[in-house]
């Protein structure tokens, strides 16, 4: 870091707390410097304890977690698989590692998650035509719960099991349930900028026992039971490292911590920028939800404002801060160009619109205020 920009405010920095060396220092001092060791057993027991998931297995990364989840439910060669479109493309690369296809469904407005209506669209259609679709990625983009109602009762009406990607979504809630226990498989992220990291990391979620044996197995080269290195199928190497395992179970003992300063630090952006009629920051909590408010999302409003999310993103980099466009959706990359596509509209107005705010958990509400400031100057 340069010496002059000591006061840049990034979009979401690690936050670290006090105990994470601890759990580094027991770990060097007793040798488990390894892919296994207590701290993998016990950041899988939190998380497990977190989420009321049976089973976790902790991996070196979210993608790790969803492709070793595509491969548990059997998705392969020829097979499709939904995806919403509004999403990292993390989401949607898994699903060509295993060499099946995905379909992208658009958002709806009030969560900007997998739309419920054009999903059942789409299962109608990629029946009629004769496709085999294993498997329904559902997200919970910036923390914000998904319709999960409405989308697993889609899911089980057509009988395709449902992936969860809660990378974003760790300490969110709904219907009073922690987010991360929805899918018959789910996956965590703890990528240095999401709400808690361990520098680079992710896990795999289920109740299914089998699957969560397979995942291990899986994940560590697939070694068959035998003396020897013995091998029947293809394994990988995606096991977290028991150092990084430990940096998890300090960052898990502050997550509640870290989901109130998230929420708090959006509901000041709410009130600052109320004022504003050029910009909604939003979306909203549904009824009976809590989005853990990884990132804080605006909307720029044209009826009020010329200005672009780039426009703004550029003035807010000459005040030292960090912001960033919303998620290109996956059916405008050119990597997916060939990809069928149900609805659209909805998630590219939300791209050409829509910018990321500051949000990490270490900041002040100075911080906040600067940030608001910056985005006053500009409105
Ligand atoms: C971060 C992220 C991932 C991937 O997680 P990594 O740990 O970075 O591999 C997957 N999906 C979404 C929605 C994400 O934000």
């Amino acid at each position: 870091m340069h010496s002059d920009d000591h006061d840049r405010l990034y979009l979401s920095p690690p936050h670290l707390g006090r105990h994470e060396l601890n759990y580094l220092h027991k770990a060097i001092e007793d040798n488990w410097v390894a892919p296994v060791g207590p701290n993998l057993d016990g950041f899988e027991r939190d998380l497990c304890q977190y989420t009321g998931a049976k089973y976790a297995v902790a991996l070196s990364s979210g993608t790790a977690a969803i492709h070793l989840g595509l491969l548990l439910l059997g998705v392969g060669p020829g097979d499709e698989v939904i995806v919403p479109s509004f999403t990292f493309v993390a989401t949607a690369n898994p699903v060509r590692y295993v060499g099946a296809e995905p379909v992208f469904v658009d958002s709806e407005a009030s969560t900007w998650n997998l739309c419920p209506e054009r999903l059942r669209e789409a299962l109608d259609e990629r029946r009629r035509l004769g496709k085999q679709v294993k498997a329904i990625i559902v997200v919970h983009l910036y923390g914000m719960p998904a319709r999960l109602t409405e989308i697993l009762a889609v899911a089980a009406e057509y009988g395709v099991p449902v992936l969860e990607d809660a990378a974003e979504a760790l300490g969110a809630r709904y219907h009073g349930r922690p987010l991360g226990a929805f899918g018959a498989l789910s996956v965590l992220s703890f990528n240095g900028n999401k709400i808690i990291t361990t520098s680079g990391g992710g896990a795999l979620l289920t109740d299914n026992g089998d699957w969560a044996r397979q995942a291990r197995f899986l994940a560590t080269q697939a070694r068959d039971a035998a003396p020897y290195y013995q091998h029947s199928v293809q394994g990988y190497n995606y096991r977290l490292s028991n150092l990084l395992a430990g940096i998890g179970r300090g960052q898990m003992e502050l997550i509640e911590d870290r989901v109130k300063r998230r929420r708090e630090i959006y509901a000041q952006y709410c009130e600052l920028l109320q004022p504003l009629e050029a910009v909604q920051v939003g979306p909203a909590e549904p009824a009976d939800t809590r989005a853990n408010r990884w990132l804080t999302t605006l909307l720029l409003r044209p009826t009020y404002t010329e200005r672009t999310p780039e426009d703004l993103r550029l003035h807010l980099e000459t005040r030292n801060i960090e912001s960033r466009p919303l998620w290109k959706p996956l059916h405008l990359q050119p990597l997916f160009a060939a990809v069928p596509m149900y609805g659209g509209p909805l998630s590219a107005d939300l791209f050409a619109r829509g910018l990321c705010l500051p949000s990490g958990s270490a900041m002040t509400d100075a911080d906040v205020r600067r940030v608001v400031q910056a985005l006053r100057e500009m409105l």
